[in-house]
């Protein structure tokens, strides 16, 4: 709790002797959006004793971790595949809490099922050792070649992860430490000065499973071709750590989440779109909603900080060069109820493109969709079962496209649904068109106008060249004191665990500068 006078003197007084004291000093603290990012900030921040509303645009929290129902059928509408569980479930100890109380999750034998149109189908175990055992038969690559590969992936990983994922960048206390002089030690090994498609062309010499370590370029939406070799350390993240689902859905990380801050005390304002940042005298004093001004110590942004700059705070000077960069990959997604069952489907599955180099030249060169494009078909009812009537399937079936430049996107959706569709016929040897009972279609459009992430980006600002890392925005202003950033278009970047990772940035900096 802050204590507040009526004569704002005192207050300024009173507040002056808690630092000069060392005293903890209590904020009333903001939370723009109930995003992923946005929620566990408010959960830290509120640990450490501050008092927490969180404003959000739509009627629930989650930001792009929603679900979608139709018919019978339940979607995860946003994030499919779930990595790194033990970021959630440290919020869930932080407050002494048994996780299990509020969120349950199962860890999955199978990563992924691919399939190529020559007819070739690896079906990757979600765990090193298999993988490289079963990889080596299926693309006939020496096994060594697989093995050196994922231990490479574990050392850049272990080198860089304490310094690039865990921390502010740009703060001086970051670069004085022993991981920092590890991280630089490990510099030559990080492949910054390689394309990721360098290094996995360096690796193998099949190219199937050049083409399969090329696709974790997507799991930041960028291009292989243009991101640098240090992103070959994301198998490890889901081959080492594995990949789960969480029981009910993918929901439920955000909604466990949610229903704990409520628990603690955090309080939550929807249907209230912050329209404006209030600040004087370089510090932060509030935002303002549609129902009047609320004041406030700090503000912590979980909104897309292209979006912040030129809608909330528009009295300030951007940072033109974050500004500038480029966004990440968008996807249109087709949600099927599907009348039938596939048993050659799993939770997660791809159909590559015949030409993945023209597939990313295409989105990020041209801002269009490739004709053959790399389809990824989540299946959530193969294991949450009760996410589709007996007898079906929920197809969520994604493409991925450029960010929304007014591209002609009802054209583009027609035509790829077409491509689309003959492309899963042909290799999974279907008429999928007749078993589709219901469908509901996403675009970069609808995904910009329903979470405010400009042009529609999954992931914030794309990692398409080798300074994007430090590029990123910020987790604090450089402008006004007391404002915070925190969500996928902010360092470390998009997906579900950076952004936790930013929550935790962002808190850690709270607490270091005089705040608990
Ligand atoms: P967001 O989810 O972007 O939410 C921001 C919130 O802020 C929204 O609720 C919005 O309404 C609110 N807001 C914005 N402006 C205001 C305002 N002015 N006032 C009040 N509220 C405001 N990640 C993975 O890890 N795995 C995946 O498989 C994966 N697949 C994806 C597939 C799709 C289709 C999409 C869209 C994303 C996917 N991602 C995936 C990325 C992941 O969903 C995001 O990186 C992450 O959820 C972003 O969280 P965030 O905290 O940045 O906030």
């Amino acid at each position: 709790m802050k204590i507040c006078f009526k004569n704002t003197k005192y207050t300024e007084i009173y507040d002056l002797l808690v630092v000069n004291l060392s005293f903890k000093k209590m904020a009333r603290v903001i939370v723009i959006g109930a995003g992923i990012a946005g929620l566990a900030a408010a959960l830290r921040v509120r640990k450490l004793g501050h008092e927490v509303t969180v404003f959000e645009a739509s009627d629930t929290a989650g930001g792009k971790i929603k679900s979608l129902s139709l018919n019978g059928y339940r979607f995860d509408k946003g994030p499919s595949l779930f990595t790194m569980p033990h970021l959630v479930t440290e919020l869930f100890e932080l407050y002494n809490e048994k996780p299990a109380t509020y969120f349950n999750y199962a860890k999955q034998t199978t990563a992924c099922n691919y399939f190529w149109e020559d007819g070739i189908h690896f079906s990757a175990p979600a765990n090193v050792v298999d993988f490289a055992k079963i990889a080596s038969n299926v693309f006939n690559e020496p096994y060594t070649n697989i093995e050196n590969y994922l231990n490479n992936s574990k050392l850049k990983y272990d080198a860089t992860a304490p310094l690039f994922l865990e921390k502010s960048l740009h703060k001086a206390s970051t670069y004085l430490n022993k991981k920092t002089l590890n991280a630089l030690l490990a510099l030559p090994k990080l492949h910054i000065n390689k394309t990721l498609n360098d290094v996995n062309k360096a690796s193998f010499k099949n190219k199937k499973l050049i083409q399969l370590f090329n696709r974790y370029a997507t799991y930041n939406g960028s291009s292989p071709y243009q991101t640098p070799g240090i992103m070959s350390m994301i198998p490890h993240l889901e081959l080492f750590y594995g990949t789960y689902f969480p029981k009910g859905g993918m929901k439920n990380i955000a909604l466990s989440l949610y229903k704990l801050a409520v628990d603690k005390g955090v309080k939550f304002k929807f249907k209230t779109k912050v329209e404006k940042v209030l600040h004087h005298n370089k510090k932060i004093k509030g935002v303002k909603t549609k129902v009047g001004e609320h004041i406030a110590d700090l503000v912590i942004s979980n909104a897309d900080v292209f979006t912040f700059y030129q809608k909330l705070l528009k009295d300030v000077e951007p940072p033109k060069r974050t500004l500038k960069q480029e966004v990440s990959s968008s996807a249109i997604i087709f949600y099927w109820g599907i009348n039938k069952k596939f048993p050659k489907l799993d939770l997660h599955n791809i159909l590559f493109s015949e030409n993945y180099q023209a597939e990313f030249e295409t989105l990020f060169n041209k801002k269009q969709v490739f004709k053959d494009p790399t389809i990824y078909i989540n299946i959530s009812s193969n294991v949450q079962i009760d996410d589709a009537p007996k007898g079906c399937e929920n197809w969520f079936v994604m493409v991925n496209t450029p960010g929304n430049f007014n591209q002609n996107w009802e054209n583009i959706i027609k035509e790829i649904k077409k491509n689309v569709l003959q492309k899963i016929n042909r290799m999974l040897g279907v008429n999928i068109e007749k078993h589709i009972v219901c469908e509901h279609i996403l675009d970069p459009v609808k995904i910009e106008q329903q979470t405010g992430s400009s042009r529609g980006a999954l992931y914030g600002a794309s990692s398409n060249s080798k300074y994007a890392a430090f590029l990123r925005h910020t987790n604090f202003s450089r402008k006004l004191k007391g404002l915070y950033f925190c969500g996928g278009s902010v360092h470390p970047g998009g997906g579900i665990p950076l952004c936790l990772w930013s929550a935790k940035i962002t808190a850690n900096l709270i607490e270091k500068e005089g705040y608990a």
